[in-house]
């Protein structure tokens, strides 16, 4: 069993030396470690501290063009992990992102932009509540899903990240979602989401897997040992697993 393509990795553009790779040294190690394809995918940029300043992407792209000409061993595709901003399912997929990447990563995180005040205090104090209160928790989980739900319906995301990390979702209806957007759902081998038991709820729909490796270092790109470990503990089918061969 081997990884034949990282569909998930951060460069230099995600900013404050959150990646700590030049896009040039992740395809030179990706090369390295015989990976047929790679993404270079920047947080989008309405990550407050981390995401790839708008009038970068452009450049970035450039980069990815020069890359395959030098590299035409590996196909490189730029990508973004675009950031969901509130409850009605807006992302920060614009135009400009649309424009230049090949392949669009969307998830959850902190530090994010948010469009109102009222989303900003659901995603992170009701949430946070949430791990005290039994109520509060199934409430905002329903709340958080439905958000989900609304940018897989509303954006093509080829790969959803790390489903469930930072914020409780239903796995269920969530791949219900994905078996009808053809949405990939990610094995994240950094983060614990998908684990074993929402592979194994996810698994019941007509869904494929990806096991990425959310790389911010170039060392730990191609890496999948952890998500394979969850991948057979909820005995999937690990053709249905799209980079491992
Ligand atoms: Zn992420
Ligand atoms: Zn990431």
């Amino acid at each position: 069993m081997r990884t034949i393509a990282d569909y998930h990795v951060h460069s230099t553009y995600s900013r404050r030396n959150h990646g700590k790779s030049t896009i040039e040294e992740i395809v030179q190690r990706a090369v390295e470690i015989g990976l047929e394809e790679i993404a270079v995918t920047d947080h989008g940029p309405s990550h407050y501290f981390y995401g790839i300043k708008m009038e970068k992407i452009k450049e970035a792209k450039e980069k990815i063009i020069q890359m395959r000409k030098k590299y035409p061993q590996i196909k490189i595709l730029m990508g973004v992990e675009a950031n969901i901003l509130d409850y009605k399912g807006n992302t920060d997929i614009s135009d400009e992102v649309l424009k230049y990447c090949d392949i669009i990563l969307c998830g959850y995180h902190i530090g994010t932009v948010f469009s109102s005040l009222d989303d900003a205090w659901k995603f992170t104090i009701m949430n946070k509540i949430g791990r005290k209160s039994k109520k509060v928790f199934e409430d905002i989980r329903e709340k958080n899903t439905e958000a989900v739900i609304n940018a897989m319906n509303k954006y093509k995301i080829n790969i959803l990240t790390h489903p469930g990390d930072k914020i409780p979702l239903n796995t269920e209806l969530i791949a219900k979602t994905a078996e009808k957007t053809g949405t990939i759902l990610e094995i994240n081998n950094s983060h614990s989401h998908l684990n074993a038991e929402e592979i194994k709820i996810a698994s019941k729909y007509d869904v494929k897997f990806v096991i990425n490796s959310d790389a911010h270092i170039k060392d730990n790109i191609g890496r999948y040992e952890n998500g394979l470990k969850e991948a057979m503990d909820a005995k999937l089918d690990l053709s249905r697993i799209i980079n491992l061969r």
